[in-house]
């Protein structure tokens, strides 16, 4: 299948960025442009369940293609938390959630992490294919750069050397979670 034109059924900013930039010689529409407003639930328990009604619930508005990515940075001394609820940790926005991350990881010696992404594509006939993508780092001790968005400048990426704050968006896409799904979903279709 060749994808055209697809609504990415999110809000943030910098994912839609990430994503016309992966998804090169696709027309990349973001929510806001399409005319969809409000808050959609993510009331899911994993972030493949999260995509998918993100996904839905955009495209039974349009009546378009529409793709949804749901990630979020997984700390193993955290038990896998923030998780699915990354984007919430705090409850007050991103340098919010990379303070509390540095208050939970004081004294921590395995600082292991790893992003991860779900992305779904779901057709207007009610077809729905995914991908999942994963990328491995560490969690600094404290902010590294101020490249990307959300956790990145706390992020030092095992593939890349250097925190994704440090990244240029060509070397954060290179390796990315996101963009590894993407590719995991374009295989898929
Ligand atoms: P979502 O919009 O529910 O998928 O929330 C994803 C949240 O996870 C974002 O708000 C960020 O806090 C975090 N996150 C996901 N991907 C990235 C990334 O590439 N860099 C930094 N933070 C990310």
């Amino acid at each position: 299948m060749e994808l055209k034109k697809i609504i990415v059924a999110s809000g943030n900013e910098g994912k839609i960025k990430e994503l016309r930039s992966i998804l090169k010689g696709v027309k990349v529409i973001s929510m806001r442009e399409a005319g969809i407003t409000g808050n959609i639930e993510e009331n899911g328990s994993s972030f493949k369940e999260n995509a998918l009604i993100k996904a839905k619930a955009v495209s039974e508005k349009t009546g378009e293609a529409v793709l949804a990515d749901d990630s979020g940075l997984c700390v193993d001394f955290l038990g896998g938390a923030p998780g699915i609820y990354s984007a919430r940790f705090s409850g007050e926005g991103s340098a919010a959630n990379r303070a509390l991350l540095l208050k939970r990881m004081q004294g921590a010696e395995d600082r292991s992490a790893h992003f991860e992404c779900a992305v779904c594509l779901y057709m207007p006939d009610g077809k729905t294919y995914f991908g999942t993508g994963k990328t491995y780092g560490k969690i600094l001790e404290e902010e590294c750069g101020e490249g990307g968005f959300g956790y990145d400048p706390l992020f030092y990426s095992d593939d890349l050397n250097k925190s994704f704050g440090q990244a240029s968006a060509e070397e954060k896409n290179g390796v990315s979670h996101r963009n590894r799904a993407i590719n995991d979903l374009l295989s898929k279709i």
